[in-house]
């Protein structure tokens, strides 16, 4: 993540023009939404992207259906044989 966040300040300039005219790509994409509260300016900028871009909304779609399937598998419970092979795979990569 320390390398991405770099790369995406490095050329800050240039980066401003290029959100505006094309999709960020999924790694950018994710920093945008994970900073954006700690970076306004910069969610701002997608936002306008965002409004006219119908590839980048069906990607914001795709992400949230991604995190509400993530959160009930998450909220269910593991059952006894799920936790006995996750146990057995870890052990298998320790020796
Ligand atoms: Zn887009």
């Amino acid at each position: 993540m320390k390398n991405n966040l770099s790369r995406f300040w490095r050329d800050e300039g240039q980066y401003w023009e290029a959100i505006e005219e094309r999709c960020p790509d999924a790694g950018l994409l994710e920093y945008i939404l994970l900073s954006a509260h700690h970076d306004r300016k910069l969610f701002e900028q997608f936002q306008q992207h965002f409004l006219v871009c119908d590839t980048c909304q069906r990607r914001i779609s795709l992400i949230e259906l991604y995190y509400v399937i993530l959160d009930r598998e998450i909220r269910q419970a593991v059952s006894p044989a799920v936790v006995d092979m996750a146990q057995k795979l870890a052990e298998a990569e320790q020796a």
